[in-house]
C-alpha cells in the first residue's frame, strides 16, 4: 500500500527533530521516520554537549555561520523552554610559544566569524581562574557553554508534535525512487510501507551518504563518500578540578583531547580521533595512555589511574583521513536538480549548537 505524505524527515537526531519542528511550525504536515525505537540514539547522544561559540571554522563557511547564529538561538531557546544549560566559558590553552601563535590566529578567525568576546590571558591570569592549569597563555571564550542535549531534543520533539508532527519509530528507510509525483520511500521494520512524499529531508547522520546512494534518480555525483572518525571519551572519578571547559590548541581532525564537564560537574576527557571503517562504539582501554600524555601537557596533576573508559561518538566526516576539513553540506534542488529533496551531509561538530540554524536553512529549501 502507498501512503501519501507531505514532508518526511528521515532521522530523529537533534538535526532531524529541529528540521521537523521548523517545517511543522511553518504549516507543513510532517512525518519523522526513525530506525531506532527512540530519539537521539546515535551521534546526538554521543557528543560533548558543548554549546560552541563559533571560533574554529573558516570565515563564511556553513559551520561558522550556523554555529554563531545557532548558538545565540540555542541559548534563547534554552531560557524560554527551561532546558538545563550553563554558560560556563572555556579556556583554549597554549603550552608553548608555537601554540601561542596558533591561538593568535584562532582569535583572528573567531573575530572574522563574529565571535568578538575572546579575552587574552597570560599564564598567571589563567592560573588565577583555574589553579590546576599549566600553560603559557590562554584564550577565554565566555560564550561557550554546556547543555543537556536530551532535554533539548525532548523540547524539539514536543514542539514538533504540538505542531502536528508524527514520529514513526522502528522504521528504517531502505531505499527511495524519485518520480514526477514525488519521492517514494520504502521502509522496513515490522510494518513495511511505501510513503509517497512531496518533500524528503535526509537527516540520517552517519548513514546519510549511504542512504542517498540508494535514492534511484539522484545523480551519483551528488552523493559524497562518507567517512567515520570515532572520538573516544574517558571519565574522571570524582569532580572536575576545573570549573570551565579546557581545550588545548586544536589538532588536525578535531579540537584536541579536551576536558568538559557535564551539568552534574562530572569531568570527561576527549574525544580523540580514530578513523574507522564500521560503526563500533566500544572504548578500547589501551588508548588511555595517549590521553594521559595529552592531558598532562596542560594538567600535570592528573593522577595515575584516574581515567576510566567512558563512551564514544562517531563524526560523520566528508573528508578521508589526511584530507582538509570539509564544511556541512545542506544540499537542495539547486544542487542536485530534484524538487523536494534535501540531503544533510557531514553534520559533525558543531551540529548540536548549530541545529536550529541548520534546520531553518534546510526548511527554506523545502519548497513543496
Ligand atoms: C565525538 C563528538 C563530539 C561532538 N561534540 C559536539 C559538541 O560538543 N557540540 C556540538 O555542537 N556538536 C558536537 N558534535 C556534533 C553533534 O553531535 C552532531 O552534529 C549532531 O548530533 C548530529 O545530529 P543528526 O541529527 O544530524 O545525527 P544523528 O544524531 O546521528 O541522528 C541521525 C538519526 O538518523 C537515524 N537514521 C539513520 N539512518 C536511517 C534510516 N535509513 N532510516 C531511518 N532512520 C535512520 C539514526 O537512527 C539517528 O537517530 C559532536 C559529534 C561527535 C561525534
Amino acid at each position: 500500500m502507498v501512503e501519501r505524505a507531505d514532508a518526511v524527515v528521515i532521522g530523529a537526531g537533534v538535526v532531524g527533530l529541529a528540521v521537523a519542528r521548523a517545517l511543522a511550525q511553518a504549516g507543513r504536515e510532517v512525518i519523522v521516520v526513525e530506525q531506532a525505537d527512540s530519539i537521539g540514539t546515535e551521534t546526538s547522544s554521543r557528543n560533548s554537549e558543548v554549546i560552541h561559540a563559533g571560533i574554529y571554522y573558516p570565515q563564511g563557511s556553513l559551520k561558522a555561520l550556523t554555529c554563531v547564529e545557532g548558538r545565540t538561538r540555542l541559548y534563547a531557546y534554552c531560557a524560554e523552554r527551561g532546558i538545563p544549560h550553563k554558560r560556563l566559558g572555556k579556556l583554549i590553552v597554549a603550552c608553548d610559544e608555537a601554540q601561542l601563535t596558533g591561538l593568535a590566529g584562532l582569535k583572528r578567525k573567531a573575530e572574522a566569524n563574529g565571535v568578538d568576546d575572546l579575552v587574552w590571558l597570560d599564564s598567571s591570569q589563567a592560573k588565577r581562574l583555574e589553579p590546576a592549569l599549566a600553560c603559557v597563555g590562554a584564550l577565554l571564550s565566555p560564550s561557550t557553554g554546556i547543555i543537556d542535549s536530551h532535554a533539548y531534543m525532548l523540547a524539539l520533539q514536543g514542539d514538533a508534535e504540538a505542531a502536528g508532527t508524527m514520529i514513526a519509530f522502528n522504521t528504517p528507510v531502505l531505499a527511495a525512487t524519485i518520480g514526477n509525483d514525488g519521492i517514494a520511500l520504502e521502509t522496513g521494520g515490522d510494518q513495511p510501507l511505501r510513503l509517497l512524499a512531496r518533500t524528503v529531508i535526509n537527516s540520517a547522520g552517519l548513514h546519510a551518504p549511504a542512504l542517498a546512494g540508494k535514492f534511484r534518480g539522484l545523480p551519483e555525483s551528488a552523493v559524497p563518500p562518507g567517512h567515520f572518525a570515532k572520538g573516544n571519551y574517558y571519565t574522571l572519578a570524582g569532580r572536575s578540578p576545573f570549573s570551565r571547559l579546557i581545550y588545548p590548541a586544536p589538532v588536525a581532525a578535531g579540537l584536541g583531547v579536551h576536558i568538559t564537564v557535564d551539568l552534574a560537574g562530572q569531568a570527561r576527557f576527549g574525544p580523540d580521533v580514530e578513523w574507522i571503517e564500521t560503526i563500533d562504539y566500544t572504548v578500547d582501554p589501551s588508548r588511555a595512555q595517549s590521553f594521559y600524555t595529552a592531558i598532562r601537557t596542560y594538567w600535570p596533576g592528573l593522577p595515575d589511574g584516574a581515567l576510566q573508559p567512558g563512551y564514544a561518538g562517531i563524526r560523520p566526516k566528508l573528508q578521508a583521513p589526511g584530507e582538509p576539513a570539509k564544511d556541512f553540506v545542506i544540499q537542495g534542488p539547486a544542487d542536485h536538480g530534484i524538487r523536494g529533496l534535501v540531503n544533510l551531509f557531514g553534520i559533525e561538530s558543531p551540529g548540536l549548537t548549530a541545529s536550529l540554524a541548520i534546520a531553518d536553512r534546510a526548511a527554506a529549501l523545502c519548497v513543496p
